[in-house]
């Protein structure tokens, strides 16, 4: 029987021949398009052999195929509806980058440029010098110069001015940023012996300033992003930091972390410190992400004092360190927004979404609420509490609203993942819910045929 049934068994060139099967190759390389063949039919061979199938029919080899192929021919790093709630979500790309950068991008890669070329010269040029200007205009900064991320900015300016010497952090700040950024590791990387000051809860300007010796190069504040310390406490300010940096001629820097550009206090929300503050308080140079809220690519920007800034140009570290041409090509669009507040808020996908209204949000969820509701799958309008992430208001939530879907939560949850489109939701309170604060419009009908798919599949 089994002999048989392994003697039915179509060859790769038997099915490769079959036209439904020739249509697919062409949106994938062959290596995958043979290979997935080959995957579907050692799963029917594997199926004889534990007697699990037990008649053959080519139709279903070919159906199966067809669906081992169409899953390979998508990318690996693809697209997730985000029904988390949080806006600049690390593990789900962080933030998304205006239509007008990401069409900038298409066009200056799929084009020769002047990246690294001085076009006025015929010259050698800067990648800088396409962007430094614009930060300092948006900033107030003096000079810029940029990294891959935030993370490798800090290193690169530890290296450069606190290698083999020490800096002073409070230990209220030693911060542990998801994805292995650990502030006492970071130090050690770059050669600098960390001097802890203060207590968890309370560092004062005396703290800072009994730990000068001259073995000291940086006084070095961190944002704290992603926790909050309550009740008896007290910090330093970057204000009053940076006169104790010039008073002691020590260099001072921050590590703002998210780099928010416009004044959240001013919308309602909470005050997070700006890029603009931090400048204009003294510090020697700052430190921020350009993909939290700053709403653009991945990279790391370091904006302060000239001459501090001149040197870490020079540092050869930064070569290795140094910010692609994509992330140049994104940032430049999505820094012109800043120039008018108004249009940064409109234009720039982060700041939009912070931002909008309750009352739209909801709406969204209700439109999701009828469709599903129509197609009978029990569910209900819910109350959520979205948040921003991407180390910024911790602690603080927004108003938010959802769509919570009876059944097993974790099954739920699992499914509207793995399925595609892939929907990542959350579960709260035993019971999975899809958040509508970081569903754009156009995802509505998506996510709701997905919802419809799965539960009438149950
Ligand atoms: C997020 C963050 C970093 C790391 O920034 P990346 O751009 O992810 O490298 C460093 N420091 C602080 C305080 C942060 O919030």
């Amino acid at each position: 029987m089994k002999k048989e049934l392994f003697k039915q068994l179509p060859k790769v060139d038997e099915i490769i021949k079959i036209p439904e099967i020739i249509e697919l190759s062409k949106n994938i390389d062959y290596f995958n398009f043979t290979e997935g063949i080959r995957d579907g039919i050692d799963h029917f061979r594997q199926g004889i052999a534990r007697g699990i199938i037990t008649e053959l029919h080519l139709k279903d080899v070919v159906e199966t195929i067809k669906n081992i192929i169409e899953k390979k021919s998508q990318m690996n790093l693809r697209n997730v509806i985000n029904a988390t709630g949080t806006l600049v979500h690390t593990n789900l790309g962080r933030s998304l980058i205006s239509e007008k950068a990401a069409k900038n991008v298409v066009d200056v890669i799929t084009s020769y440029n002047n990246l690294e070329y001085n076009l006025e010269e015929g010259i050698r040029g800067s990648r800088y010098d396409h962007i430094e200007k614009l930060i300092c205009t948006v900033t107030g900064a003096e000079a810029a110069v940029l990294t891959n991320n935030n993370a490798a900015a800090v290193m690169l300016a530890l290296n450069e001015f606190a290698k083999d010497g020490e800096a002073v952090v409070s230990r209220g700040e030693l911060v542990e940023i998801g994805g292995s950024f650990r502030v006492p590791d970071i130090m050690k990387i770059s050669g600098t012996k960390l001097v802890e000051v203060g207590t968890t809860n309370r560092t004062h300007s005396k703290d800072y300033k009994e730990a000068i010796s001259e073995n000291t190069s940086m006084l070095l504040k961190i944002h704290t992003s992603n926790y909050k310390i309550v009740g008896f406490t007290k910090e330093v300010t970057n204000n009053e930091l940076a006169e104790i940096g010039r008073e002691n001629n020590v260099l001072t820097m921050e590590d703002l972390g998210s780099g928010v550009l416009v004044d959240f206090g001013k919308y309602g929300l909470k005050k997070e410190p700006t890029v603009q503050e931090s400048i204009a308080s003294g510090i020697d140079l700052i430190t921020f992400s350009g993909d939290k809220l700053l709403g653009g690519p991945q990279a790391g920007i370091i904006v302060g004092k000239k001459k501090y800034i001149d040197r870490l140009k020079k540092n050869q570290l930064l070569r290795a360190l140094r910010v692609s041409k994509m992330a140049l090509a994104a940032l430049e669009p999505t820094l012109r927004y800043y120039l008018n507040e108004r249009e940064a808020i409109e234009k720039i996908p982060t700041l939009k979404m912070i931002l909008e209204d309750t009352v739209k949000v909801k709406e969204r969820a209700a439109k999701l609420l009828e469709i599903l509701q129509k197609n009978n799958v029990k569910c209900r309008l819910v109350e959520t509490e979205a948040t921003i992430g991407g180390g910024s208001m911790p602690g603080e939530t927004i108003n938010s609203y959802g769509v919570g879907i009876e059944g097993n939560p974790v099954e739920l949850e699992r499914e509207f993942r793995s399925g595609t489109p892939h929907i990542v939701g959350i579960i709260r309170n035993n019971q999975f819910i899809l958040d509508a604060k970081a569903v754009k419009d156009s995802e509505i009908h998506p996510v709701a045929n997905r919802a419809v798919d799965i539960i009438k599949n149950k």
